[in-house]
C-alpha cells in the first residue's frame, strides 16, 4: 500500500465522521425542537433519507408548538382554552382570582 492511498483512506475516513456527525447532530436537533414543541419526535423516521431529513426539519421549525392538557396528557393547539379530549379548562388553571373581601357591605343588586 502506498503512502497516499493510506493518507487517502483516512481523509476519506475523516471526511464521513464529519458528515455522520454532523447528519446525527441534525436529527438531535430536529428531535429537540419536536420535544419543544410537544410535537412527535416519530416524525424524525423520515431523517433515515437525507431530503426527508431536510423536510422533516423544514416543517418542524415551521409547526407552531402545541399544549399539552394537565389533567389527561393529550396535546391540543397552542392557543386552545378547552381541552379537546378531557374538557379541561386552562384558563381557570393559573388565572387570577381576586380574594373575597370580608366584612365589607356589599349592598345587594338592583334588578
Ligand atoms: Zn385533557
Amino acid at each position: 500500500m502506498r503512502d497516499e492511498d493510506v493518507i487517502g483512506m483516512v481523509v476519506a475516513i475523516v471526511i464521513f465522521a464529519v458528515i455522520a456527525a454532523v447528519y446525527i447532530g441534525l436529527i438531535v436537533l430536529g428531535v429537540t425542537i419536536a420535544k419543544r414543541k410537544n410535537r412527535s419526535p416519530h416524525w424524525f423516521w423520515f431523517a433515515i433519507h437525507p431530503v426527508g431529513l431536510i423536510i422533516t426539519l423544514i416543517v418542524m421549525a415551521c409547526l407552531s408548538p402545541l399544549k399539552r392538557c394537565p389533567n389527561c396528557s393529550q396535546t391540543t393547539q397552542q392557543y386552545a382554552r378547552l381541552c379537546g379530549f378531557c374538557g379541561y379548562n386552562y384558563e381557570a388553571q393559573g388565572a387570577y382570582l381576586p380574594p373575597q373581601q370580608q366584612g365589607v357591605y356589599a349592598p345587594p343588586p338592583r334588578y
